[in-house]
């Protein structure tokens, strides 16, 4: 799976920081969020004060963790990372606030997948910037309050629709994160080549662009091993014919779909006629969370016409037929 990181060869977690941009000239796309964030950090460094917290939506490897970087390098401050499920006690949240510096940024990913406890606990570090900690168990028990540093806490999340309410009202900075269009993402890859010291032609970008389901990883994953077949089978520059070959071979259809993709897609069509169709009916169907589908998978194939939201349930469109060889309503054709 490209879309996810942990999945991927040491040696590509290497290549795949060194391809990450560290400012803000540098991350190319998402043109309004990027243009309102470099105000309000302006406006947060000039009043040396903490900035407002963030929270960064969006399917993932869009760039929420580069971008929660970024900011914090051009705040010139310190930046720290952990995840929702890493964070099972208070005493871990704890640890960590405590050893902010004054306006670093705190990120955590997956922020919809914090303990309810340890969310509780974030209300008032988010908002007086104190914590309340238990000390002793039993009768003996107190709590003392502890002041924490004044910090900007970024948190990232594909699944907005999970965060509670008292949550998302602390961030009083809401930003989504779209998918990229092609030009972006082939300069992307661009800039890419350019750090890996590895010659590319511009149709070659644009085509594996084109195939990357508008998400710069996994743009970055399809280049690292088209590179691999250039240097194997060619003379190293990644061609047009290169590319072509690589992605054929690494069974990447023409949009970029990946098994999931293909699954929802097929199944509705096989099982479903081509819907309308619940998407808990589709998530049954295919053995994935619904919410999965709804907020990771959907908006994607919505983008590239393949599926279309009705009051009625999901519907398949003609260009899903088509790019599966099949016909409207002619369900068992093979
Ligand atoms: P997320 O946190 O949303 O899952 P990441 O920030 O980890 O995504 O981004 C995945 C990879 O994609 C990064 O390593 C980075 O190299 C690349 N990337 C993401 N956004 C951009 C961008 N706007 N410009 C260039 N590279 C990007």
């Amino acid at each position: 799976d490209l879309r996810n990181p942990e999945k991927d060869f040491t040696g590509d977690i290497e290549i795949e920081q060194k391809l990450r941009p560290l400012t803000f000239v540098d991350f190319k796309g998402q043109a309004q969020v990027v243009e309102n964030l470099k105000i309000f950090v302006q406006a947060a460094s000039m009043r040396n004060e903490a900035l407002d917290h963030v929270l960064l939506h969006g399917p993932p490897g869009l760039g929420k963790t580069t971008l929660s970087n970024i900011i914090a390098n051009e705040l010139n401050v310190g930046f720290k990372v952990t995840s929702g499920p890493v964070l099972d006690k208070p005493g871990d949240l704890a640890g960590i606030l405590t050893s902010l510096e004054p306006n670093d940024v705190l990120f955590i990913d997956e922020i919809h997948r914090l303990s309810p406890i340890v969310e509780e606990y974030l209300y008032s570090a988010m908002e007086d910037y104190k914590i309340d900690i238990l000390i002793d168990k039993g009768p003996g028990a107190k709590s003392i309050q502890i002041e924490l540093n004044p910090f900007t806490l970024i948190g990232a999340t594909t699944r907005s629709g999970l965060l509670t309410s008292p949550l998302r009202a602390r961030f009083g900075i809401n930003c989504h994160l779209e998918y990229y269009d092609l030009d972006v993402l082939s300069g992307i890859l661009l800039r890419s080549s350019g750090i890996l010291n590895t010659s590319i032609t511009t149709e070659s970008a644009e085509e594996i662009a084109r195939r990357s389901r508008g998400t710069p990883r996994i743009a970055n994953a399809l280049l690292r091993r088209v590179r691999d077949f250039a240097q194997v089978k060619g003379d190293g520059t990644i061609s047009l014919d290169i590319t072509r070959f690589s992605l054929k071979s690494l069974n990447i259809d023409e949009y970029g779909l990946d098994d999931m993709d293909r699954k929802i897609l097929l199944t509705l069509m096989d099982k479903f006629d081509g819907g309308p169709v619940g998407v808990t009916t589709i998530s049954t169907a295919v053995s994935e969370d619904s919410g999965t589908i709804e907020e990771v998978y959907e908006p994607f194939l919505i983008k590239e016409g393949f599926l279309k939201r009705t009051p009625r349930g999901r519907v398949v469109t003609r260009l899903a037929y088509k790019h599966f060889g099949r016909e409207p309503g002619n369900i068992q054709t093979s």
